[in-house]
């Protein structure tokens, strides 16, 4: 059997017909890390325990013992993440030794649907970036050309499922970190409605954006990854209690009926004619399989890049207090208390980092509160509502992931403003709390992986995921790999 052919939900149905162990599905992961991940960075942490867990797994099965409907299946986490026992980073030379002693509720859950943690990914600090040259640990490539970014700030996520050394990968989106990073390397990822996902575990950037959501080749596989993680969280006070569907059932709905709005706003001036084009060839097969289209308006877009670079530096430097030295982190050495919070700062975090402190900072600080914070907190409304409008009339929002394909390495390094201008598309979806989905849409003349991206109202992940699939089942991109990185030929 060729493992790197298949995705998450075929392995997990060869593992359960055994097919395949869970030990042979594994080490066959673990094998391509080690030839890999040398040249793209990926993971900066590979469990020891993997293994182990697949043995016991294999046995429990052998037995006739019940097995969870994730049994066996490997699983890369994004480093923001909390993993009991194994190094927890978030990226960071803050968080470089850190352990945590507790498992993020995402975590829990996969591992209790019997789900094998493979390794922790690599990312930008703190979630704060769009291209994963922002780790401490180095930066990232990207599969499908190696000058390239992989996209950010779940670069590693992304890399990882498009190379083949993990079926699925967890990342999280504040802006767009599992979408735009997807777009960029060719796979599908899923930002969840706000709520839909415990954050209980998950290293805070900006508490009121941040979700965590599968990044996988398919849409089915994120229906197969988000029915195991969504769901209400004690211990998260923002998690919902609305009821979590099982995604996977409602994938083979013909999309007769659903209709489509096609945001004027998203394809302005910016906006690579290739990207364009390609994303309305795939309206076009959107519509072949029954969906209606039509314009709609997100009047506020343009104001969207703003307000999410207010909003979310002024909730990092909050999030980002904690880390003085004290407690978990690293600590500089120092003669008194003050001195040793203010060099531990300064050498404990990248100059992204420090730049949204000092961002979040000013913009909270008593005399700019309502010319920044506040208004921003407005106009953030107006995105909710232009939403509430739109989904008046529509089911779905269709418009790209990214204004571009994947940019160079280094390419935005000495310019900040460009790199944040690129979020666009993806940073509204986190402002108003709606889900939204990236999937692969073709390819560029240079070869590079172009990303779709489509919307819906507050908990209709599945929805996406429907619409997702039927495009995935009349199109080849999802199954296109990168040429660097394709599996031996059967
Ligand atoms: N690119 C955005 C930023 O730099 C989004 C990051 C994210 O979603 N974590 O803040």
């Amino acid at each position: 059997m060729e493992i790197s052919n298949l995705g998450a939900s075929e392995l997990v149905s060869h593992l359960s017909a055994g097919h395949l162990t869970a030990v042979d599905c594994i080490q066959y992961f673990l094998q391509r890390i080690e030839q890999t991940n040398q040249s793209l960075n990926a993971f900066v942490n590979i469990s020891d325990t993997a293994l182990q867990r697949a043995r016991e797994i294999d046995a429990r099965r052998a037995s006739g013992k019940p097995v969870g409907p994730l049994a066996g299946l490997p699983i890369a986490v994004k480093d923001g993440i909390c993993t009991s026992g194994l190094k927890t980073t978030a990226g960071s030379k803050m968080l470089e030794q850190f352990v945590p002693p507790y498992d993020a509720t995402i975590v829990r859950r996969l591992i209790d649907a019997d789900g094998i943690v493979i390794g922790k990914t690599n990312m930008d600090e703190f979630a704060m970036g769009s291209s994963t040259e922002h780790s401490h640990f180095g930066a990232v490539k990207n599969p499908w050309s190696l000058d390239r970014v992989p996209g950010g700030s779940s670069g590693g996520s992304a890399a990882c499922v498009a190379a083949d050394m993990s079926p699925v990968a967890i990342g999280s989106d504040t802006g767009g970190s599992i979408r735009q990073p997807a777009s960029f390397c060719g796979i599908t990822g899923l930002k969840p409605t706000y709520g839909r996902v415990s954050r209980y575990g998950l290293i805070a950037f900006a508490s009121s954006l941040d979700q965590i959501g599968p990044m996988t080749r398919t849409a089915k596989d994120s229906a197969l990854i988000l029915s195991v993680i969504a769901g209400h969280d004690v211990k998260d006070s923002t998690s919902a209690k609305n009821d979590v569907p099982d995604f996977t059932r409602s994938l083979e709905k013909p999309l007769t009926g659903v209709r489509i709005g096609i945001c004027r706003e998203h394809f302005d001036e910016g906006l690579d004619p290739e990207v364009e084009s390609c994303v309305r060839e795939a309206t076009k097969v959107l519509e072949s399989l029954g969906a209606a289209t039509c314009e709609i308006h997100l009047p506020h877009t343009p104001y969207a890049v703003a307000t999410y670079y207010v909003v979310a530096p002024c909730e990092a430097s909050s999030n980002l207090a904690r880390y003085d030295g004290v407690r978990y982190t690293y600590r500089a050495a120092a003669t008194d208390l003050e001195q040793m919070y203010c060099q531990t700062r300064a050498a404990g975090f990248g100059d992204e980092v420090k730049q949204r402190i000092m961002l979040g900072t000013y913009a909270l600080s008593s005399g700019y509160y309502d010319a920044f914070y506040l208004k921003a907190s407005r106009v953030r409304r107006m995105i909710k509502h232009d939403y509430d409008q739109a989904f008046g009339e529509v089911d779905l929002i269709l418009g790209p992931t990214s204004p571009t394909t994947a940019f160079s390495i280094g390419e935005h390094s000495h310019n900040p403003l460009a790199m944040y201008l690129a979020d666009i598309y993806t940073v509204s979806a986190n402002l108003a709390g709606v889900p939204a989905i990236s999937i692969p849409a073709g390819i560029s003349a240079s070869g590079l992986p172009i990303g779709l991206q489509l919307q819906a109202r507050s908990f209709d992940e599945g929805a996406l995921l429907q619409a997702a699939h039927q495009f995935q089942s009349v199109t080849g991109w999802h199954a296109t790999k990168p040429p660097l990185y394709q599996g031996p030929q059967t």
